[in-house]
C-alpha cells in the first residue's frame, strides 16, 4: 500500500515532511525517490535548497550543507550574505540588459569601449564568454533568449525593441550576431536582420568553424575569438 502511494505521489511530484519521533525527521523527496533521514529539519531544509541548484543531487547538497557547518560561523554567514546581496541588489543594465551593480553596466559606461559596434548575444553568460576572448571592444545587447516557437518564446518576450531603438540612434555602424548555431538562433538572426537592416550600415554574423558547437557556451575562447575576427556579412550567410 505504502509503495503504491509512493509511486502515485511521485507522479504528482509532491514533497512532504513526515515527523518520525521527537528528534528525528524523515524527509521524503518524491521527485527523486531518494529518502534520507535527517537529524535536523534545519539541515534538511538547507539540503533541499542546495539540491534545487542545477546539477546538484541530494548527496552533494548534504555534503555542502555539512561543509558550511564545519566552517567558521562568520565565513558561513558570508556565504548567505553574498546570495542575499545577489538576489536583492543585482540589476539589469538599462542599455544592454547585462547584469550590473548599477543602472548602467561597466561595459556600457566604459570610455574605452567602441559604442559604434554592438554584439548581440542570447544571455549574460555569452557576454562573459565573448569578453574572455579579448577580441571584442564594442558594446553588447543581451536579448534574454532566442525566438523558439516550441518553447513559446516570441519576439515580444525578448529585448528586441530596445535593440531597434539603439541602432535607430544612428550612432551604431555595425551589429554582430553572436547567437547559437541552431535553428532558433538562425530564426532570431533572420528576424533581427529584417528589423534593423535599414538603420545600420553593416550587419554581420560570427564565423562558424568546424569545432563550433551548437551553443556559444560550449565554444572555447580561442575558437570564439577567431569567429568574431572572421565574422561575415549577414547577407552572405542567408539566401533570401
Ligand atoms: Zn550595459
Amino acid at each position: 500500500m505504502y509503495f503504491t502511494v509512493t509511486i502515485v505521489e511521485s507522479f504528482i511530484q509532491k514533497k512532504l515532511w513526515l515527523e518520525c519521533n521527537d528528534s528525528n525527521f524523515a524527509y521524503y523527496n518524491f521527485n527523486t525517490m531518494y529518502t534520507q533521514n535527517y537529524p535536523s529539519r534545519l539541515l534538511a531544509e538547507a539540503v533541499e535548497q542546495f539540491s534545487s541548484l542545477p546539477g546538484i543531487g541530494e548527496r552533494s547538497a548534504l555534503r555542502m550543507a555539512l561543509f558550511l557547518l564545519r566552517q567558521k560561523k562568520e565565513d558561513a554567514l558570508n556565504f548567505g550574505t553574498a546570495i542575499n546581496n545577489l538576489v536583492e541588489n543585482i540589476i539589469f543594465c538599462k542599455v544592454c540588459h547585462n547584469l550590473s551593480d548599477s543602472e548602467t553596466c561597466s561595459v556600457c559606461s566604459s570610455k574605452k569601449r567602441d559604442g559604434s559596434i554592438i554584439c548581440v548575444v542570447e544571455n549574460v553568460k555569452d557576454v562573459m564568454l565573448v569578453e574572455s576572448t579579448h577580441q571584442f571592444n564594442g558594446l553588447y545587447h543581451v536579448l534574454g533568449g532566442i525566438i523558439s516557437p516550441i518553447q513559446g518564446i516570441g519576439p515580444n518576450d525578448l529585448e528586441i525593441n530596445s535593440l531597434i531603438e539603439r541602432v535607430s540612434s544612428g550612432e551604431v555602424r555595425e551589429v554582430i550576431f553572436a547567437l547559437s548555431a541552431t535553428m532558433e538562433g538562425d530564426t532570431t538572426n533572420y528576424y533581427l536582420h529584417k528589423k534593423i537592416k535599414d538603420h545600420v550600415k553593416k550587419v554581420s554574423v560570427i564565423a562558424r568553424g568546424v569545432s563550433f558547437g551548437d551553443e556559444l557556451e560550449y565554444t572555447d575562447e580561442i575558437t570564439l575569438g577567431r569567429s568574431i575576427i572572421n565574422r561575415t556579412p549577414f547577407e552572405n550567410s542567408v539566401s533570401e
